[in-house]
C-alpha cells in the first residue's frame, strides 16, 4: 500500500475535480437539515430523501423542536418516501432526543463539542454508524473528517491502493494521514468519489475507458 501517498491522492482528486468540478454537497438549508438527510439517505437514493424532507417541511421549517414535538407515527408517515420509514423515524427521534439531552436542542452547541467526543457519542445512537456519523461531522459541522463508503473501497481497491480487508477506521486513517486536514477538500473528495463510482466504476464491471481515473 506504499502507493497510498499524498501525491497519488492529490492526483486522483485533481483529475476528478477538473473533470467534474465542484459537487455542491451537501444540499440542505441548515446544518440540521443536512443531518436529517444523512440519516434518511441510508439505503436509498437522494431523490427519495428530497421527497421525505419536503414532507417534513410542509407545515413549517425543519427544526429540532419541530421533530422533537412530532409524533413518531406522523414522522414515519412523512418520511415514507425514504424507505425503512419506521426504523428511520426512530433514528431521527433518537438523534433529536440526544440533541436535547446533551446540547439543549442546539446544533451549534453540539458542533462546539470536541469532535472526537462528539463522534463517539453519535456512534452510540442506535442506527448511526461511522459513515453517517462522519457525514454529520463533515457536511453538517464542516469538521475535517474523511467520509469512507463502499464507493471509496471499490475505486481505491481497483487501483491497488486499498486492500480488500480493511476496517472503516483504517481506511479513513489512510486518507486523513495523507491529505491536508481541510474540510473543503474532504467534502469535495468524497462527493467526487461517489460521482465517479456511479458513472464509471460500477459494481459489476468498471467502465475504465474514458474514466477520469484511467491509468492511475
Ligand atoms: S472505472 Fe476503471 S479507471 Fe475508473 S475508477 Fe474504476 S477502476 Fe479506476
Amino acid at each position: 500500500m506504499d502507493k497510498m501517498n499524498r501525491e497519488t491522492l492529490m492526483e486522483v482528486f485533481e483529475r476528478l475535480y477538473s473533470h467534474y468540478g465542484p459537487q455542491g454537497w451537501w444540499p440542505g438549508e441548515t446544518p440540521f437539515e443536512v443531518i436529517v438527510g444523512a440519516i434518511l439517505t441510508q439505503n436509498t437514493a437522494w431523490s427519495n430523501v428530497e421527497k421525505a424532507i419536503s414532507n417534513l417541511k410542509k407545515d413549517g421549517p425543519l427544526t429540532p423542536e419541530a421533530l422533537f414535538r412530532m409524533d413518531e407515527t406522523e414522522l414515519a408517515m412523512r418520511i415514507r418516501p425514504s424507505g425503512y420509514y419506521n426504523v428511520k423515524a426512530r433514528r431521527l427521534k433518537d438523534f433529536v432526543r440526544f440533541l436535547f439531552e446533551n446540547y439543549g436542542g442546539k446544533i451549534e452547541e453540539m458542533f462546539n463539542e470536541d469532535p472526537r467526543i462528539l463522534r463517539e457519542r453519535l456512534l452510540r445512537i442506535r442506527g448511526i454508524g461511522p459513515e453517517t456519523a462522519d457525514s454529520i461531522l463533515l457536511y453538517g459541522g464542516n469538521i475535517p473528517v474523511f467520509v469512507v463508503d463502499a464507493y471509496t473501497y471499490r475505486v481505491f481497491n481497483r487501483h491497488g491502493l486499498l486492500p480488500e480487508e480493511i476496517s472503516y477506521e483504517e481506511c479513513q486513517k489512510m486518507f486523513m494521514e495523507n491529505l491536508p486536514k481541510d474540510a473543503g477538500l474532504f467534502n469535495e473528495y468524497h462527493a467526487l468519489i461517489v460521482r465517479v463510482a456511479k458513472e464509471f466504476c460500477k459494481k459489476g464491471r468498471p467502465l475504465c475507458r474514458g474514466c477520469p481515473l484511467e491509468g492511475i
